[in-house]
This record gives structure tokens, C-alpha cells and sequence, in this order.
């Protein structure tokens, strides 16, 4: 048999021969001086009630305390399974303070996260934490505080006022000195941890119960982070894969086209060819029927059908040319040039043209530029072609501006409109896609092929007033081949 004593809540072995308490090292002396002498009745009866009443007081203690923890499982599961059931490890930080405010009443809450081996810790997430302290952590990084020792130690900390904490004024606005806080640590895989840190509602320090409650809830966050770290990662796996597939196949059509294109240009080669001498028979034919006509008194309106068909034959002569340069588009000569020469070549050719049309031409160029590695007379053809391009979309006038830029490994050229913008719906690069009655859906087609041949992109987009911006990006040469 087993005493108990009320005071101190220890058991001890019930001795009868020398009454209640004796093994009890804080037994009161009074009761120390009965427990020598023998009992009588009334003795027994007022042990018996006063040990009674012990026993009920700690049935209710011991029942209030299961009661408390119930309710602390009853949070910790809720908490728990809201944890895990997110897919970030930053809506885990999230959820994980909202919800210790609302169970833990508590006025502010925050996680730091760092790794083992770096000295850093960063703020992930923060509730009723001050603005000035936000920003002296986002500016300045942790200085030195509790966290820090929380953090290395890996053992949760309680400092119990503002005195034990200096920083706690800065970190929680209006906090009294009486505030205290917890730290709790968190660890999760791969050598990084963290700290919880639960400012206590002032005046009151933290049980021993919230402070285990804590620690298990970090040790559930520590679990669902490591959760949906591991779900992030697989997702980004995923989304490579996917992205390399997408470039795969974008590179498989790439290089169908160019086939395509290819065996369009030899066939388109030996049809331009073919044209082209009828052609030139035609327009000698066209000067000898003028010569002989301009002898005859009476013109009968030969002049005017000479004019229009010698227009027609130009027009051929002109298709025919396009398709020839569009067979010539493999044979790109790489050498280095200057850029700038390319474009202000461009811009004097073009300018007659521009001005007739009531379009201002301009070329903005950067302030260095080192020769690039591109064939100079191709990159012409592709610029006429897109300031040809903007001037033709501008019949009432507008402004065309040329940029080059310089980036880190690139160099972008760019032809900018103020004209209608790009035609929706259709793919502009597409071989044979225009939308002019006289286009012939070839000039952006011919572009793209000779930008990929240097390594570069083309790309269309709305410019930002309205109009078309088209940009070329072409690879700079190796430092090593600039002179
Ligand atoms: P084409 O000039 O013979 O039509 P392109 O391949 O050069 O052939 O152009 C294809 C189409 O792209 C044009 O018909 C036009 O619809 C569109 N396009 C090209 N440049 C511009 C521009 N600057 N503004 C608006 N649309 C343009």
C-alpha cells in the first residue's frame, strides 16, 4: 500500500506501525509529532477526510490536465493536418503562425529559416510582427538575439520579459517589458533549420504544456515543410521535363521547316531561274516594240499597254528575285562586322522611300558596339526587309525607330512602328502568310531563316505605344575572336 501526500504530490510506501507522511522528507512538524504518537478514532477520522479531500483535489487537478491536453491534441491534430495538406513550404510557414494565433491567443508570431553551414537567417513568415522590424531583418539580416542561440543550440528557449530580450520592443509594437517569448527550434532535411518564435500575451509566461505544444507543432512543420519541399522539387522536375520535351519538339519542327524550306528553295531556285530568262526575253522584246512603235505616226495606245505590262514584268522579275534570295538563304557568310554600319547603310537607302511616305526614320544606336559575328549583307536584306515592312504599314505616315542594344552576351536590334499593329490570329513568320494584296508572305520567312543561320531569334510583339517592335538577338562573338 501507497501513501499519498497532498503537498508535495509524491506516493510513498505506507508505514503503519509509524502513521502517514514519515517517508515524506517535507512532512509538516506537526503532523511529524502525530505520526509518533498512536491514533485514535478522531485522529483516524480527520486523516481520513483530509486525506479525502487530497485525493479529490488531485482527481481534479489531474482531470483538468487531461482536459488541457486534450484540447492541445485536439489543436495539434487540427494544426497538424493543416500543415500538411498544403503543397508549399511557404504556405506551411503561413497557415502555421495563423494558426497558433488563433490557438495560442498569442499577440505576434514569426519563423526564421537558415541553413546549418551558412550564418544567415532569413524572415519566411511573420504575423503582428512591426514594420521597422520587417525591414531592418529584410535590410540588415538577424543581429544577435535568442534565435540565433535557439538556432545553434537546436533547444527551445523562453526569455521572459524584455529585459531577457532586448529586441522584443522592436519586434512587437507597444509590447510591455513584462512580454515574454519562446523560441522553438525546427529542423528539417538537408542541413537547414529554423526558429518559431510566439510572443506571449504580456504578462504571461509561456506553461510548460504550450511550450511542448510548441515543439511538437515545430516538429509537424518541420515534417510538412520537409513534405512540400520534396512535392516543389518533384513538381520542378516535372515542369524540366515538360519544358524540355516543349524544346525538343519546338526543335524537331524547327528542323522539318528548314528541311521543308530547303527543298522549297532548290525547287524555288530552278523555277526563279526559269522565269527569270523568259523574262528578260520579254522586256528586250517590250524595248524593241517602244523603239518601233515611237516611228509609227498614230500610238493607239501602245504606249500605255507597254507601260503596264513592263510594270507586270517587273513585278515577276521582282517575285522571281524574292524566291532566289529566299534559295540563297544557306549561304551565310560569317564573318565579324560592324552593325552599326549594316543599319545606317539601311537608313540611307530607305530614307527616300521613308519621306515620300510621310514616315520619320531613326536610328538609335549604343553608345559601344563590338563587331558581331554576322554576315553583313544578309543582315541588310533582313533589315530592308522589316523597315520596308513598317514603311508599308504606315500609308498615312508615323515613325519607325531602329535600336541597337547591347546586353551581357547579346546584342538586339530592333525595328519599332507606330503603325496599325501586328495582324491577330496568324503566324506573320509562316512561309506565304501575308496580308497585302501584292505580298507574297516571303520577306519575314526569309528573315527568320537567316537570323537562325546566325544563331540569333527573331520575334514580333506590340510595341509598347501601339504599332509593331520586331527584334533580332544575335549572339556576340567569343571574347577571344573580338579584336
Ligand atoms: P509580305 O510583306 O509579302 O506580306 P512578309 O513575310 O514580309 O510578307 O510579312 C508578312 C505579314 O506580316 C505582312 O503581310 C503583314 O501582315 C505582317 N507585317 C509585317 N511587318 C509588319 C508591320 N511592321 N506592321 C504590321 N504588320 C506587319
Amino acid at each position: 500500500m501507497r501513501s499519498y501526500c497532498a503537498k508535495t504530490h509524491e506516493f510513498a510506501p505506507f508505514e503503519p506501525w509509524r502513521g502517514w507522511h514519515l517517508s515524506c522528507r517535507r512532512v509538516p512538524g506537526a503532523m511529524r509529532a502525530r505520526a509518533s504518537r498512536c491514533y485514535d478514532a478522531p485522529d483516524m477520522a480527520e486523516d481520513i477526510d483530509r486525506l479525502r479531500s487530497s485525493y479529490e483535489a488531485q482527481v481534479r487537478t489531474l482531470g483538468e490536465r487531461l482536459a488541457r491536453r486534450e484540447r492541445e491534441l485536439s489543436a495539434l491534430s487540427e494544426m497538424a493536418s493543416e500543415v500538411h495538406s498544403t503543397e508549399s513550404a511557404q504556405s506551411v510557414f503561413e497557415i502555421a503562425l495563423d494558426k497558433v494565433r488563433e490557438k495560442l491567443g498569442v499577440s505576434a508570431a514569426w519563423i526564421l529559416v537558415g541553413e546549418e553551414g551558412e550564418k544567415k537567417l532569413q524572415l519566411v513568415a511573420a504575423r503582428g510582427v512591426s514594420e521597422a522590424y520587417l525591414e531592418d531583418v529584410r535590410r540588415n539580416g538577424l543581429s544577435e538575439c535568442l534565435c540565433r542561440e535557439v538556432f545553434w543550440s537546436g533547444h527551445s528557449m523562453q526569455a521572459r520579459n524584455t529585459t531577457q530580450c532586448p529586441r522584443m520592443p522592436d519586434i512587437v509594437d507597444g509590447s510591455d517589458p513584462s512580454t515574454a517569448h519562446a523560441s522553438i527550434p525546427m529542423r528539417f532535411r538537408g542541413g537547414s533549420r529554423g526558429v518559431l518564435n510566439v510572443a506571449s500575451r504580456s504578462g504571461t509566461l509561456f506553461t510548460e504544456g504550450e511550450l511542448r505544444f510548441l515543439e511538437t507543432l515545430g516538429h509537424q512543420i518541420g515534417l510538412a515543410v520537409e513534405r512540400a519541399r520534396r512535392g516543389e522539387a518533384e513538381r520542378q522536375r516535372h515542369e524540366e521535363a515538360r519544358s524540355a520535351y516543349r524544346e525538343l519538339r519546338a526543335a524537331q519542327e524547327r528542323i522539318i521547316e528548314s528541311e521543308k524550306m530547303a527543298l522549297l528553295g532548290t525547287f524555288a531556285a530552278g523555277l526563279a531561274h526559269e522565269i527569270r530568262n523568259p523574262l528578260n526575253s520579254i522586256a528586250l522584246q517590250l524595248s524593241v516594240i517602244e523603239r518601233r512603235n515611237a516611228r509609227l505616226e498614230s500610238d493607239m495606245g501602245i504606249r500605255e499597254l507597254i507601260s503596264i505590262i513592263r510594270e507586270e514584268v517587273s513585278r515577276l522579275d521582282a517575285l522571281a528575285g524574292d524566291f532566289l534570295q529566299f534559295s540563297r538563304a544557306d549561304r551565310v557568310q560569317q564573318g565579324l562586322a560592324d552593325l552599326n554600319d549594316v543599319v545606317e547603310h539601311v537608313v540611307r537607302l530607305l530614307e527616300p522611300q521613308s519621306v515620300d511616305c510621310g514616315v520619320s526614320l531613326a536610328y538609335e544606336r549604343p553608345e559601344q558596339l563590338p563587331p558581331l559575328p554576322i554576315d553583313g549583307e544578309k543582315m541588310k536584306q533582313v533589315l530592308i526587309n522589316l523597315v520596308r515592312n513598317a514603311i508599308e504599314a504606315m500609308p498615312d505616315g508615323g515613325r519607325i525607330t531602329v535600336r541597337v542594344e547591347l546586353h551581357d552576351d547579346v546584342a538586339v536590334l530592333s525595328v519599332e512602328d507606330t503603325g496599325p499593329g501586328l495582324p491577330e490570329g496568324i503566324d506573320i513568320f509562316q512561309l506565304f502568310v501575308t496580308t497585302k494584296p501584292g505580298g507574297t508572305g516571303l520577306g519575314l520567312s526569309i528573315a527568320r531563316q537567316i537570323v537562325a543561320q546566325h544563331g540569333g531569334v527573331i520575334s514580333a510583339e506590340p510595341a509598347p505605344g501601339g504599332g509593331a517592335r520586331f527584334a533580332i538577338t544575335l549572339p556576340l562573338a567569343p571574347k577571344e575572336a573580338q579584336p
